[in-house]
């Protein structure tokens, strides 16, 4: 019945293509074009290929949890990522003519659109370009590509059997020990665990997959650190753990701290099992600062860091169009607590030296009433005691820290040993004449409230929030800059963030705190899926959105240039 709609247009104009929106039974499965592109060189068009359980075969087990279902619709979108590109392009035309397309995930497990498992049915989104010679429509052509390549390619990726029990089996036996290990640091008061023979460097700069030239050192913990988890599926886990607390990496330059911490970052996601951090896991509220000069900031409680500015500016509620180094650091800070950070990770590296510390000389010179900040060295145990936040600091510059931190790491040639009691006992021996600045607590966290119309997303008649890239998002008139968010790991992530700003413009009513709206949010896309937050809604599925973390979330509302804090 497609195959006949499609020959009948063949040569008409491009809009033909609109008549054949809508569903059709195929023998193993149902095709549902959902949206139709207006022509060839558009965003492509959407359609989706649902099958039957009865045909499909996924065993309940797999995904009658939310985190296994996750896992398993994740291991079927690579299936197809892997089978889809056989068939892209094998019809040719005009502009995105032949593109066959599925979202394509990276080294990370995350809750996505593009898959959907459910008891009755599991569900395939896909963008198409539809062929057309100029703007005329190929009917053959798209014939061949809906009619016999897409069954096709339903048949070699969809069905359990394609997928394999063994590759399930093994997803599910690494997401039931992820989930284990998770469970472990919250029940032994731990923030990170890495796995004992894991790969943490990454191939290059710009690709995330681990290292596998040259000399590659293996993880192995300090044996002072070292514990055994039992995970499910009977096996034993050992690795590193790292308790709550302050802790430092230190060592030598090039000696492998960076890439430590980096690990540590991205262990907030689970990892596919070929990515040698897959079971480096870390708290999941931990979050990566840095220095960020040059970001807008609007009306944040900076004052635990940075007080008496010159010329009397606030700091209770400290807005900047240009922030400093060491205030766009302390508000990143500040802008996490107020979101659930648990963890903060700082390397040097990307850190403003003066937040970081003050020395002994510096203070004598530069006295504390001339100094609008405090140091973070002198707030760390504060933020530990009074707030429960800990901190994993990569260190090679400033041994001061050896006196707030509960665990010293030494990276030497990309192995990490435990130095505390050595440190310790240098700290005691080469005592500084540094003073604590910092006052015996640590100071609020404001919840701050977005004004309504805080982000209007209207560029002229029309409306538009659209992701470029992993870190840019056009929304209306400004463009949001993302790089701060070192945490943001995947397109899809960043195009669910530019749809979630949509949804919250109509909710930041003046009213409730950030936190409270963003909450209500996250409830909803629990009940609801992810789905719900997609411009097209019920009808056009949004096949290419991956679920970012609350904290990103927050992080881009909080550099949007135009956004508006109740005073
Ligand atoms: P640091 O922060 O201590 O200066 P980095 O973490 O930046 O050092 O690492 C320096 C270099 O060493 C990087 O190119 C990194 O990829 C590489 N590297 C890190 N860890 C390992 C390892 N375990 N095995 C091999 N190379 C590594
Ligand atoms: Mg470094």
């Amino acid at each position: 019945m497609l195959e006949q709609s499609l020959i009948r247009i063949d040569g008409k104009g491009y809009k033909a293509y609109k008549d054949i929106q809508g569903e059709y039974a195929f023998p193993d499965y149902t095709l549902y074009i959902d949206y139709v592109q207006g022509d060839p060189f558009a965003s492509p068009s959407r359609i989706r290929v649902r099958m039957e359980q009865k045909k499909a075969r996924y065993q309940l087990e797999w995904f009658k949890d939310d985190y296994r279902r996750v896992a398993l619709e994740d291991l079927i979108l690579r299936k197809w990522v892997d089978k889809i590109k056989h068939y892209a392009f094998r019809v040719h035309g005009t502009g995105k003519s032949g593109m066959m397309m599925v979202d394509t995930p990276g080294q990370e497990i995350l809750p996505r659109t593009a898959v959907v498992v459910t008891s009755e049915y599991v569900e395939v989104r896909m963008s198409v370009g539809l062929p057309a010679q100029g703007r005329r429509v190929l009917g053959r052509k798209a014939a061949q590509m809906l009619c016999q390549d897409l069954p096709q390619l339903v048949a070699e990726a969809l069905p359990m059997e394609k997928v394999g029990l063994n590759a399930i089996e093994k997803r599910m036996r690494l997401i039931d020990n992820q989930r284990a290990i998770r469970h472990y640091l919250k029940k032994h008061h731990a923030v990170a665990f890495v796995q004992d023979g894991a790969i943490l460097p990454r191939a290059s700069g710009i690709s995330d997959r681990p290292l596998s030239e040259g000399n590659v050192v293996p993880f192995v913990s300090p044996e002072t650190m070292c514990v055994e988890i039992n995970v499910p599926h009977g096996e034993v886990i050992s690795g590193m753990l790292i308790p709550r607390g302050i802790t430092l990496i230190v060592g030598g330059g090039y000696h492998g701290k960076s890439t430590l911490l980096r690990a540590l970052e991205r262990g907030v996601y689970d990892h596919v099992e070929s990515d040698g951090r897959h079971y480096v896991i870390t708290d999941d509220h931990a979050i990566k600062v840095r220095a960020e000069d040059g970001r807008r900031v609007e009306k944040v409680n900076i004052s635990p860091f940075i007080n008496n500015l010159p010329l009397g500016g606030e700091t209770t509620r400290f807005s900047s169009e240009d922030a400093s180094g060491s205030t766009s650091q302390a508000a990143n800070i500040m802008e996490s607590l107020e979101v659930g950070a648990s963890t903060l990770l700082i390397d040097e590296d990307t850190s403003a030296t003066n937040f970081m510390i003050r020395d002994g000389r510096m203070q004598e010179l530069v006295t504390k009433g001339k100094e609008p900040i405090t140091p973070f060295i002198d707030k760390v145990k504060q933020l530990f005691e009074e707030k429960g936040v800990s901190s994993i600091l990569v260190l090679g510059g400033s041994g001061d820290y050896f006196d707030v931190a509960d665990h010293i790491i030494m990276m030497d040639e990309y192995r990490p040993y435990e130095v505390t009691k050595k440190a310790k006992d240098i700290a005691r021996i080469h005592t500084h004449n540094r003073k604590a600045e910092g006052g015996s607590f640590f100071g609020d966290v404001t919840a701050r409230v977005m004004m309504a119309h805080s982000f209007d997303a209207r560029k002229g008649k029309k409306e538009k929030a659209d992701a470029k890239g992993l870190h840019q998002i056009i929304y209306g008139n400004t463009e949001l800059d993302l790089l701060g968010l070192e945490q943001l790991v995947d397109r899809s992530q960043t195009r669910a963030i530019a749809d979630m700003m949509r949804v919250l413009e109509k909710r930041m009513d003046g009213s409730k705190t950030l936190m409270h709206v963003l909450e209500e949010l996250y409830k909803q896309i629990e009940n609801e899926g992810l789905d719900c937050i997609s411009p097209y809604q019920r009808g056009v599925h949004p096949g290419d959105l991956a679920l970012p973390r609350m904290l990103e979330l927050a992080g881009a509302i909080n550099r949007l240039r135009t956004l508006k804090v109740r005073v």
